[in-house]
């Protein structure tokens, strides 16, 4: 069943402190299943973030039709749950609060936050408050926030990109196992290739912008991934091709910031 479906979409933002417009994204078509694991990757600037602000109904497509669940989204969408590389955890409350914010409270509320901050591994954190923990820790809770409304379609803005590798790996396995547990849909924008290819089902790769998408790779490797996937030749190969088709896109995107491709 198709959960989400972008036909034709572009985005243009006004220029900064001159006439004309950025073409920033697309066109764009791409129909995403129910329960689906997409990952994004694409240069610098490309349009990723916009694309997944378009989904979330936060900006509105300058052209084209996004429908979730077979209905046009024109404004925020409150079944869409996002997690960006910026924390953004609530300072002034904690780990328990932050998690459960979007929940009315009561019973239901206290047990789902347990749930989550236990498959994310802060069940002894819950009183804390987000400057106590690290960044992986935070990053974490940010997680189980965002899941915690259960939302139908989850975005992941680049969520592991300001943490270490060593912390990236686990994070990655826990987001692996709540993704087999809850079987929503997600959408990851990430630089890694590893990444991609060790969470999703597909991998959209996009030009430079205005991005569109270049290349759709399906990842063949099979459920639950092991950590160890990534050592495997086939694994390899993937990122090979993935990365060769990257390499010619950043040259490409670094053409088009030199000869300006604003209008
Ligand atoms: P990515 O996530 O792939 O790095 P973005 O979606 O953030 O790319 O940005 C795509 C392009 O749109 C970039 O050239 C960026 O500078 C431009 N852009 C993003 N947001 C705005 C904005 N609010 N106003 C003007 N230009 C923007």
């Amino acid at each position: 069943m198709t959960k989400l479906s972008l036909h034709d979409v572009t985005h243009r933002y006004p220029a900064r402190g001159r006439r004309g417009s950025i073409e920033a994204l697309g066109p764009v078509s791409l129909s995403v299943g129910d329960g689906e694991f997409v990952a994004i990757i694409g240069p610098s600037g490309c349009g990723k973030s916009t694309l997944l602000r378009l989904i979330a109904g936060l900006d509105g497509p300058s052209a084209g039709q996004i429908s979730l669940n077979g209905r046009r989204v024109t404004a925020p969408v409150p079944e869409c749950g996002m997690v960006f590389q910026q924390f953004a955890l609530f300072p002034w409350l904690s780990v328990r609060r932050n998690v459960g914010f979007a929940l009315r409270p009561g019973m239901a509320r206290e047990k789902t936050v347990d749930r989550l901050l236990d498959a994310v591994g802060l069940a002894g954190f819950a009183d804390q408050f987000p400057a106590q923990l690290s960044g992986g820790m935070q990053q974490r809770a940010a997680l189980a926030r965002a899941l915690a409304p259960d939302p139908e379609i989850l975005l992941l803005d680049e969520p592991f990109g300001a943490l270490d590798q060593q912390t990236r790996g686990l994070i990655q396995e826990m987001l692996e196992a709540l993704w087999r547990t809850a079987r929503r849909t997600m959408l990851l924008v990430t630089h890694d290739i590893d990444e991609a290819l060790y969470l999703a089902d597909r991998v959209l790769v996009m030009s430079a912008r205005p991005g569109t998408i270049l290349k759709e790779v399906d990842v063949p490797f099979p459920r639950p991934r092991a950590p160890t996937q990534r050592t495997d030749s086939a694994h390899a190969a993937l990122k090979g091709r993935i990365s060769d088709i990257l390499r010619a896109e950043v040259m490409a995107s670094m053409e088009s910031s030199r000869d300006d491709r604003d209008i």
